[in-house]
């Protein structure tokens, strides 16, 4: 192009003039059929387009079904599991009393989730969820897909200035994990206090582990109880019961049915609870090559139906609501909410919920 400035920019002037629509198409993103229409089937399958990923009640907002005068809720944070699905964070609850939460699980976007639930809610639930007051955190197994958000529980709130030291509570190893957790951000942590001269408050955390049933945790709010499950491998895995002064909540974590899963549940107001398709296990994207195979390690892991079924039957539960559902299908028939028709089909009565993320119980 020539030297003298001047024609410089005409020429390209004219150039704009002489092409105007070209040069807008190419500064026009091109339109996404997936992103128009969310439930078009994507031309290729891959762990982040999974059926299971799509959008499950995207037609809903959130919802509050908490009594209107009740002192204790649910807020759900997270719902999902280890699949990217981009509408669920991972398994994150808080149960919250007298405006102040205690946290069962920290799945992959917890601190994110918690804003999340405060912006669809209204902001009056922000005051239960101020950085400080983030402190307690009760881990129901050590699945990657239930802690990888512990980081993000212990340190998140310290770059918002809280001086709150966390104390978390699991299966033994959970001590391990929040200690290796704490020496890998060390860092960062010398960082802060070098540059803004802060405390190390609030960036530390004590871990318990816990292997015995019964009560482990209480305080003016609540009383903790915990109470041995099956999943996998796991030696212990856990159940909790948390008892409010107007309301009894039980989260089952992860698991098939066990003699501990009713105990926690037993005449609970609600049991927050996962489960999993066993009439699309064909499609299950793990656990095997045949649908026998696949059958045999899945509900080895995860509790179908029938069995949620009998757990609510036998322990007296007077609600449940789904988290973490695992619906595998072809894509060609998936169905948002065809894991709680199959729930009803397998006979179950009373109250029951597909949740979302940011809903309160
Ligand atoms: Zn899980
Ligand atoms: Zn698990």
């Amino acid at each position: 192009m020539s030297k003298n400035p001047l024609l410089r920019t005409a020429v390209v002037l004219l150039t704009m003039l002489w092409w105007p629509n070209a040069s807008r198409a190419a500064d026009q993103p091109k339109p996404n059929a997936y992103a128009l229409s969310a439930f078009k089937i994507p031309r290729k399958i891959t762990p982040y387009t999974l059926p299971e990923n799509w959008p499950i009640h995207f037609d809903r907002p959130v919802t509050n079904l908490a009594p209107s005068n009740a002192k204790s809720k649910v807020v759900v944070i997270g719902t999902g599991n280890p699949v990217p699905n981009p509408y669920r964070n991972g398994p994150a609850l808080a149960v919250v009393v007298n405006e102040y939460p205690y946290f069962v699980d920290a799945g992959e976007g917890i601190w994110r989730g918690i804003s999340h639930a405060i912006l669809w809610q209204g902001e009056d639930l922000q005051d239960s969820f101020l950085p400080n007051k983030l402190k307690y955190l009760f881990i129901t197994h050590l699945h990657e897909d239930h802690t990888v958000g512990i980081p993000s529980f212990i340190f998140n709130p310290y770059k918002f200035h809280s001086t709150t030291d966390k104390a978390i509570f699991g299966p033994p190893g959970i001590k391990d994990m929040v200690g290796h957790i704490v020496a890998a951000w060390r860092k960062d942590v010398d960082e802060m206090m070098t540059s803004h001269k802060w405390s190390a408050a609030g960036s530390r955390a004590t871990a318990t582990d816990v292997s015995d049933e019964g009560v482990i945790f209480k305080d003016a709010n609540i009383k903790v109880e915990a109470f041995r499950t099956l999943h996998g491998a796991f030696a212990c895995n856990l159940a909790y019961r948390f008892s409010t002064p107007d309301r009894i909540f039980a989260f089952g974590g992860d698991g098939i049915y066990s003699e501990g899963l009713v105990a926690a549940a037993r005449g609970a107001d609600i049991l927050f609870m996962e489960a999993v398709t066993e009439e699309g296990i064909a499609s299950a994207p793990w656990g095997g090559n045949t649908v026998e195979e696949k059958k045999k390690t899945i509900l080895s892991y995860h509790l179908p139906p029938k069995d949620l079924v009998r757990v609510k039957e036998e322990s007296g539960v007077k609600s449940i609501v789904l988290i973490h559902e695992q619906y595998y299908s072809k894509p060609e028939d998936y169905r948002r909410e065809a894991l709680l028709d199959e729930i009803k089909r397998a006979g179950m009565k009373g109250p029951i919920h597909s949740a979302i993320d940011g809903d309160i119980y």
